[in-house]
C-alpha cells in the first residue's frame, strides 16, 4: 500500500461537475402566462447610506428589449416594483406601462427622505393617493425601512417597521386596494457572523456591505416581528412579503404567519436556491398556500452582480423547470460556483391547477388584471 500525500485546493477553485446521470428536462416556455411580480427595471440612481433620495430615476432596459424576452417566455406581465417617486414615477409609467398597457405594471416608492418633516404621515397616505392617481398599481417597500432608515435620514437611531409615523401609508393602501410588497430582513445567514459555519460565506465575502451582523442592526427574529405587527396593525391592506415571506428557510415560520394573517401573500423572488433545497416541504407550502402565492424573479436587466437575477430566457428557464419538471439536482443560477451556496435544487412538479394560479391567477385577482390566463396569447414568434 502506498501513502500518497493528501491533496489540498482553495474552496474557490472547487468546481464539481455532477456525475448523476438523471434527465434533464429543458422548459423553454411557461405552461401558462405569466405575471412577474418582482422585477427591477428602474430605479433611483442616488441613496445616501442606503437611503433612496430624489426622484430622477434610472432605466435599466428599454420596453423593447424587455418585450423580445418576455414574448419567448411567456410573460405577459412585468411588474417593476423600483418605480420612484412623484415626477420620477410618472416618468417610469410614462414610458413603460401606458405605452404597453398590460404588459408592464409599476410600483411606487415611498418618499424616504421626508420622513422627519413635520406631517410626514399625512403627507405619505395622500402621496399614496396620488401614485394611483399617476397609474401605480401597488407600493414597493425596500428593505430600506427597518434596515438603513434612521431618525435623521442616515444618522440617529433605526426607524422600525411598524413606526406609527407609517400607519396612514398602509392604511390608505388598504383603502384604495394597493397591494404593497414588502422586503425586510434578508436571509437569516445574513445576520450572522460571516465564519466557516456561514452557509453564505461566498456570497457574503465578494457582497460584505449584505451583512447585517452586529453593529446597531435588530436581529432577524425582530424585523420579521415588526413586519408582522404590521401587517396584525392592517387586515385590510394586502401585503406581498416578498421573497417567501422574507424567510424561504424556514417555511414553518411562514406557514404560521400565512395563517395569522389572511392579507399576507408571498412571492418566489430570488428564492428557488431555497426553495428547491426543501422539496418535499416547497411542495407541500405550494399546495397549502396555492391562492397567496406569486410567481416572481426580482430580475434586473444586465444585474451582472447577482447571476440569480439576471434577466433573460436563462433565467425563466431555470424557474419554470423548478416549478413544473421533477428533475433533480439542478443548478438554481447560471453560473458557477452557485453564486448564493454550494448547493443544488430539485423540481417541484407542481399541478398544473397550482401552476396556473401561481404564474397568473393569483397575481392577476391581487393587482386588478382582470382577465383570465386562457384570454390572452403571446404575438407570434417571428423564428
Ligand atoms: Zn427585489
Amino acid at each position: 500500500m502506498s501513502l500518497l500525500p493528501e491533496r489540498s485546493l482553495d474552496l474557490r477553485q472547487f468546481e464539481p461537475k455532477s456525475m448523476l446521470h438523471v434527465p434533464e428536462t429543458r422548459v423553454t416556455s411557461a405552461c401558462f402566462p405569466v405575471i412577474d411580480v418582482h422585477t427591477h427595471f428602474s430605479w433611483r440612481p442616488s441613496s445616501t447610506a442606503g437611503v433612496p433620495t430624489g426622484e430622477e430615476m434610472e432605466y435599466l432596459a428599454t420596453p423593447d428589449e424587455l418585450l423580445a424576452t418576455m414574448d419567448r417566455k411567456n410573460i405577459r406581465t412585468m411588474v417593476n416594483l423600483t418605480g420612484g417617486t412623484g415626477r420620477g414615477l410618472e416618468e417610469t409609467i410614462e414610458k413603460f406601462q401606458s405605452p404597453y398597457p398590460g404588459r408592464f405594471v409599476v410600483f411606487a416608492e415611498p418618499a424616504w427622505e421626508r420622513v422627519n418633516e413635520s406631517g410626514y404621515d399625512r403627507f405619505q397616505a395622500e402621496e399614496v393617493g396620488r401614485a394611483l392617481t399617476a397609474g401605480a398599481a401597488g407600493l414597493k417597500v425596500l428593505k430600506t425601512l427597518g434596515l438603513y432608515l434612521r431618525d435623521n435620514i442616515t444618522s440617529g437611531p433605526l426607524i422600525a417597521i411598524d413606526d406609527p409615523r407609517f400607519d396612514p401609508m398602509w392604511e390608505a393602501c388598504g383603502g384604495i386596494g394597493m397591494p404593497v410588497a414588502i422586503h425586510v430582513a434578508d436571509p437569516e445567514a445574513f445576520f450572522l457572523p460571516i465564519d466557516r459555519f456561514n452557509e453564505r460565506f461566498e456570497e457574503l465575502s465578494h457582497h460584505p456591505d449584505w451583512s447585517f451582523y452586529g453593529e446597531d442592526f435588530p436581529s432577524f427574529a425582530q424585523l420579521l416581528e415588526a413586519c408582522n405587527r404590521v401587517f396584525a396593525r392592517h387586515p385590510r391592506t394586502q401585503f406581498i412579503a416578498v421573497h417567501v415571506g422574507n424567510n424561504a428557510e424556514n417555511l414553518a415560520y411562514v406557514s404560521e404567519c400565512m395563517d395569522r394573517f389572511g392579507n399576507m401573500h408571498v412571492d418566489i423572488a430570488a428564492r428557488i436556491g431555497e426553495l428547491g433545497r426543501q422539496p418535499r416541504t416547497a411542495r407541500r407550502f405550494f399546495e397549502k398556500y396555492q391562492d397567496r402565492i406569486l410567481f416572481g424573479t426580482d430580475a434586473v436587466p444586465h444585474g451582472f452582480d447577482m447571476p440569480q437575477q439576471i434577466f433573460g430566457d436563462q433565467l425563466y428557464e431555470i424557474y419554470y423547470r423548478f416549478l413544473e419538471t421533477e428533475d433533480e439536482y439542478f443548478d438554481y443560477a447560471p453560473a458557477s460556483p452557485p453564486p448564493q451556496g454550494r448547493w443544488q435544487i430539485y423540481g417541484l412538479g407542481l399541478p398544473e391547477s397550482v401552476l396556473r394560479k401561481v404564474y397568473f391567477e393569483n397575481a392577476a385577482r391581487l393587482l386588478g388584471l382582470g382577465s383570465t390566463a386562457g384570454s390572452w396569447n403571446p404575438p407570434a414568434q417571428s423564428s
